[in-house]
């Protein structure tokens, strides 16, 4: 299998992952050296306030020397993280992998724009991810590029210790709409990003982790995405989010009603830094669509069973924290015709995240148009369904809270 998008029956990396790692260089997956040997743990523990992977994570630069990959101090093209060397964080075995397979799952499901990775072996057998910087151009020289901490001027000096993780997701949306020429864009990738971190469970998209990047053309863009991975499964007690998405968004209805986040957070971030709320839903939409392709994914890795499991049972256990969109429902009534929202004149059986169940109709009425900016819907239970023909009394009408749904039976069968 290809050690760098798991294509069965190949040798090695592929064609299409030797392109886009070496060129096309033929590179062996296997490096031609051990794995670093730690004798020193505290020489790699970061004093972080905070246990987190980005401050257990070692790395290391190599280049491309005839054909082989030599671990280099200048110059370097590729960034290798091996195994961490430390046993504060769970199946630190897997951190590799994780990152590995959580990169793939962004550029190869969900399109996000990444830095070209793989997972790669050292001679003596233990894995390491391997990723190609994207900062440096075709004669070794690099693009001028700046992390969201250097550009929002956070630093340990300004912000002590814990600088990385102070700030929000909104900070970082107005920074792109200051300094990025073709912003509404990257705005909507960053979105994406945050939402694909939340999904994916990773905890640890901090200031560092998003940056801008020089073009050929002299303006400024948002970078790949790098170092994502499902850091909840190192640090299972960790928050949610690195940073907050915006100022007090815990205190929000939904938050104190359930204690995480849900749509609604993300819509109210997307609306906070500028995206229209047709884009974000349909970005969120396209978040919570193609488990099958994720799930496919998560099996084809290179993850133990139970790690894989674990992956695949948060990956869930978000999705239905984010309930469904407009768009979803409309799916979910009539396949054939995706994307129209439209009454039901069979029953249908909605099931809500807190267990319960309600059976009737999908109606409309005069608040509908209102209601489906809060991504509620009007909703006839059985139970009225004969009062509320005869009557049109809207007392009759239950409200649907999208947020909070996590199956539709339509038609309902049971
Ligand atoms: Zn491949």
């Amino acid at each position: 299998m290809c050690p760098g998008c798991y294509r069965p029956n190949v040798e090695g990396y592929c064609p299409n992952c030797r392109k886009q790692l070496f060129d096309g260089a033929r590179v062996s997956s296997v490096l031609p050296f051990d794995q670093p040997k730690a004798d020193n743990l505290s020489m790699y523990q970061e004093k972080t306030r905070r246990l987190s992977i980005s401050g257990v994570q070692l790395k290391y630069s190599l280049r491309l020397e005839d054909g082989a990959l030599r671990l280099t101090e200048k110059g370097g093209q590729y960034i290798i993280k091996p195994v961490p060397p430390t046993t504060q964080i769970t199946h630190q075995d897997q951190a590799p992998e994780n990152e590995h397979l959580t990169m793939q799952i962004a550029s190869r499901v969900f399109g996000i724009q990444t830095a070209a990775n793989a997972l790669i072996y050292f001679k003596d057998g233990a894995p390491a991810y391997i990723t190609r910087r994207f900062d440096v151009k075709p004669d070794g020289s690099k693009y001028l590029q700046e992390d969201m901490a250097q550009i929002s001027g956070a630093s340990r000096q300004t912000r002590g210790e814990n600088f990385k993780y102070e700030g929000t997701y909104e900070d970082i949306g107005h920074l792109i709409k200051k300094h990025v020429a073709a912003a509404q864009p990257a705005l909507e990738r960053f979105f994406q990003l945050v939402l694909f971190n939340y999904i994916f469970s990773n905890g640890d998209a901090h200031l560092k982790n998003f940056s801008l990047i020089q073009t050929t053309m002299g303006d400024y863009t948002l970078t790949p995405a790098y170092d994502l991975m499902s850091t909840v499964l190192h640090t299972p007690h960790e928050s949610d989010m690195a940073l907050e998405c915006y100022e007090k968004d815990m205190e929000t209805s939904f938050y104190s009603k359930w204690g995480y986040f849900g749509q609604h957070t993300f819509r109210t971030l997307a609306e906070k830094i500028g995206i229209q709320p047709v884009r974000s839903s349909r970005i969120i939409t396209r978040m919570l669509e193609q488990r099958n392709r994720v799930t496919g994914l998560i099996s084809s890795s290179f993850l133990s069973d139970d790690v894989k499991q674990a992956y695949q049972h948060n990956y869930f256990a978000k999705l239905q924290r984010m309930g469904m969109t407009e768009d979803m429902i409309a799916s979910a009534i009539d396949p054939v015709h995706p994307g129209v929202y439209a009454v039901t004149t069979t029953p249908t059986r909605l099931t809500f995240i807190d267990g319960s169940v309600k059976d009737g109709y999908f109606d409309t009425t005069s608040r509908s148009h209102d209601l489906a900016a809060e991504n509620k819907y009007s909703f006839i239970e059985l139970s009225n369904a004969t009062d509320y023909r005869n009557t049109r009394d809207q007392a009759l009408v239950t409200i649907v809270d999208g947020d909070l749904l996590i199956g539709i039976e339509h038609p309902m069968v049971g």
